[in-house]
């Protein structure tokens, strides 16, 4: 391929012919079509297709394997990387996290998703589920970015009808101008906060709402131990089940962090087919004391998926540093090395978060759209490669992925990203102005 082939690739969708990959254990070839669907995964598909791929990326020996999904962030606090560390939660939020958010506009979301995208992409994630304001500026950036995206408005109406009218409107409002862009990479969530941060009413508005639009539902549960006795003492029942009465349990539901939930309650979660995201880096980071109680919700047939959190609380979006902790906070936490063994993380961070948002990615298969990663085997992290799964999870990070394409469009190749130090210009630049003026307020 010449300079200027080369550089076409990242224009649009073309046919793609990507051989010499390891998936499984097998050595493949993958043929993805210009709709972005693997057409063909196999030894011989450079046979099958001889001739009739735009592009042909020479795989090198490195492992295939599907885009790995974060089932929780807020990506524009990567504006906030590395503002405010090693606090206590309450004072970290009240004193640095919200004084700085009450500055946020929407050219900063533009920004700061732009730039969490970016990460993403570097980092071999291919998908995420959001929770933010200006969400149509998160949208924007990441129909640019090329990557697929589950948006919510974060719902808080702090048992306030008039605050609660204008939030059920911003809610409605993002369904909305999601649909107008009829982009198949994203779609729109109900995010109704948390259930200390949204009255009944509200809970029960977005759970309509979300039966309504046929969309997810993004929500926090069961963060801290507060959470859980403020709930039964003022609606005298733990947070799950509160939740259930409010109809927020549903199998379009992703919780995030669950890591104060009772034996009873992932019964409940299971029973309603609620997906579990595991935020491990952020609950050490923040000291929840206690980790999700992964052995229960597996036992209760619940799918637990995978999340970063936001930049502010982790601090970056690796979803295979991510992948690793899981599977060391469990072992440790529960005293038992055998538990979150390494396929088990891995189909977390790939398959499991897949299923949570709804998306029909997360498996390399003919049929699938093609959201795949390759991870170099020219790396000491992959050196030797006794076994690949074990080598992803417990040895290698998001820096050993070196292509990344989604929906069958190639967003990075051999670890160019076509535009990078634009988006890191501007995020930065916005990092610095939106510091600024909260200090000047
Ligand atoms: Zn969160």
């Amino acid at each position: 391929m010449g300079e200027h082939e080369m550089h076409e690739i990242f224009e649009k969708n073309r046919s793609l012919l990507i051989t010499n990959v390891v998936t499984e254990g097998h050595a493949v070839d993958i043929f993805v079509d210009e709709q972005g669907t693997i057409a063909g995964i196999g030894k011989n598909e450079r046979k099958n297709h001889p001739g009739e791929a735009d592009f042909i990326i020479d795989g090198d020996g490195a492992l295939a394997l599907p885009g790995l999904v974060n089932t929780h962030t807020h990506a524009a606090m990567t504006l906030m990387r590395g503002y405010a560390d090693d606090m206590i939660l309450q004072d970290w939020l009240a004193q640095k996290i919200w004084p700085l958010e009450a500055h946020l506009t929407g050219n900063d979301i533009y920004w700061g998703t732009r730039l969490a995208c970016l990460e993403m992409i570097r980092t071999g994630t291919t998908a995420f589920n959001d929770m933010y304001f200006f969400m149509d500026e998160a949208a924007r950036a990441v129909d640019e970015s090329g990557i697929r995206a589950v948006l919510s408005y974060g719902f808080i109406d702090l048992n306030n009808a008039e605050k609660r009218e204008n939030e059920c409107r911003a809610t409605e409002k993002l369904a909305l101008h999601v649909r107008s862009l009829s982009n198949p990479r994203i779609k729109a969530a109900a995010g109704p906060h948390a259930i200390y941060t949204v009255s009944p009413e509200g809970l029960k508005w977005c759970a309509e709402f979300a039966r309504e639009q046929k969309c997810g539902i993004h929500i926090h549960l069961s963060e801290t131990e507060k959470e859980v006795t403020d709930c039964i003492a003022q609606y005298g029942k733990r947070p799950a089940a509160h939740l259930d009465t409010c109809g927020i349990l549903t199998p379009r539901t992703v919780a995030a962090h669950c890591c104060w939930l009772d034996e009873t309650e992932c019964k409940l979660l299971g029973k309603r087919g609620v997906s579990a995201s595991h935020n491990p880096v952020s609950n050490m980071k923040l000291a929840t004391n206690r980790a999700m109680p992964y052995p229960w919700l597996s036992a209760a047939g619940t799918n637990v998926c995978l999340g970063t959190d936001g930049c502010a609380s982790n601090n970056n979006l690796d979803m295979f540093e991510e992948a690793k902790t899981a599977a060391l906070l469990q072992k440790f936490f529960w005293n038992n090395p055998t538990i979150l063994p390494a396929p088990e993380a891995l189909a977390m961070a790939t398959a499991n978060g897949a299923k949570a948002l709804g998306f029909p990615t997360g498996r390399l298969a003919a049929g699938a759209p093609a959201d795949l990663v390759l991870v170099s085997t020219r790396t000491a992290c992959n050196t030797p490669l006794h076994n690949a799964t074990s080598n992803l999870v417990y040895a290698c990070s998001g820096g050993s992925v070196e292509t990344t394409i989604c929906n069958g469009r190639v967003l990075m190749l051999n670890c160019e990203i076509p535009g990078e130090q634009d988006v890191l210009n501007g995020a930065a630049a916005a990092a610095r102005a939106l510091v600024k003026r909260s200090q000047s307020a």
